[in-house]
């Protein structure tokens, strides 16, 4: 029972990131239990190529289950068949919505206990054992199952990605009945979010806005700053912006948003809340301008400026230019 199933989310010929650090973490914790880290792809006509590509991040054996793209009630079924015939110990998600809908409605299926928005897990004494982050993410708990099979949904991107040098695994097509419940949803259109294109994770300069850019024009302050750096360098954005309409929830770091950790975080204007922390603090280099000298993001920034984020970023933009010219 020591082996581990995770879903793996597919969409426009490609793995979703999410899912490919969740392959990875089963990869190491399967290894450190005496099993093997399986994943599982639904959809209609599933890329069996593209499943075995999943061998390089650690996948023993891959599994596919023909069923309707996009519905989690399709995945709960194939995953519930695969974990009722094979051997199964915890079923692991990358998390974002579609992975919190599945794991739960496979925990409800299986009588299953079920650890949500996991930011680490730990093997101890033979046993899987998740970290959750509480009240607010300023305590943990440890989460271990009675259930013979544990259901783990990670926080967004808490799982790194990591390749094992194993080649493409073996792809194995399952049989699935839908259940009727399965079968009364249809997916009629699939629309991209607006700011979806925005890429903060793969960027290795985040110039981060907060309420202290005053309105969602302060916005272009950022931008000019990312811009003078170049196309490594990406804007992103504090909850409190986010729910104020100023910036599209794609660029939102911390507990309810996105992890990162680029070169340089710059933060404009930011207050540094817990829950915005979580999100940013293994940044390599913080940078923190703020005009509150009290403000608690200096408490955890390697530079931080006291003063007005309307004067500094303008200028901070053009020596950035300048030194690019010369
Ligand atoms: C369950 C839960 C989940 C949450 N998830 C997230 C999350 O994922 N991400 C997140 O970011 N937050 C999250 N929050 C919200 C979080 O608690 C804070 O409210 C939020 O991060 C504050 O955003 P902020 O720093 O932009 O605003 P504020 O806290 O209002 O800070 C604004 C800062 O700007 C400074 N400032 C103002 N004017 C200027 C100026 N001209 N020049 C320089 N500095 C200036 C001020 O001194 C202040 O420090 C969550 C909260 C809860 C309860």
């Amino acid at each position: 029972m020591a082996n581990i199933l995770v879903y793996a989310l597919h969409y426009d010929g490609a793995i979703n990131k999410n899912s490919l650090g969740a392959v990875s973490e089963a990869a190491k914790l399967a290894g450190e239990l005496g099993g093997e880290a399986h994943a599982i792809l639904v959809g209609a006509g599933v890329d069996a190529t593209l499943a075995g590509t999943l061998g390089n991040y650690g996948a023993k054996k891959v599994l596919t289950a023909e069923g309707p793209d996009g519905l989690a009630q399709p995945v709960v079924d194939a995953m519930a068949a695969a974990i009722e015939g094979g051997d199964y110990g915890y079923a692991l998600f990358g998390g974002g919505l579609l992975g919190f809908e599945i794991g739960a409605g496979l925990a409800a299926r299986l009588g299953a206990g079920v650890a949500m928005e996991v930011t680490q897990i730990n093997v101890d004494g033979g046993k899987l054992v998740a970290e959750r982050p509480i009240l607010g993410d300023t305590s943990i708990s440890d989460i271990s199952f009675r259930s013979p099979v544990g259901i783990i949904i990670g926080r967004l991107n808490a799982f790194e990605i990591k390749e094992s040098g194993g080649g493409d695994a073996p792809v194995e097509a399952i049989d699935v009945t839908l259940s009727e419940q399965a079968t009364k949803a249809t997916v009629l259109t699939r629309g991209e979010q607006r700011g979806a294109d925005i890429d903060i994770e793969g960027a290795a300069i985040i110039i981060a806005g907060g309420r202290g850019l005053g309105a969602a024009e302060g916005f272009k302050l950022c931008e000019d700053l990312a811009g003078a750096f170049g196309n490594t360098a990406a804007v992103a954005a504090t909850r409190a912006v986010v729910d104020a309409g100023w910036y599209p929830y794609a660029g939102q770091i911390g507990q309810t948003g996105k992890t990162v950790a680029p070169k340089l975080y710059l933060a404009a204007g930011i207050s540094g809340a817990i829950q915005h922390k979580v999100g940013m603090q293994s940044s390599e280099n913080i940078v923190a301008i703020n005009k509150d000298a009290n403000a608690p993001i200096f408490e955890f920034s390697d530079l931080g400026i006291v003063g007005d984020l309307n004067k500094i970023v303008p200028k901070l933009t053009d020596a950035i230019k300048a030194k690019k010219a010369s």
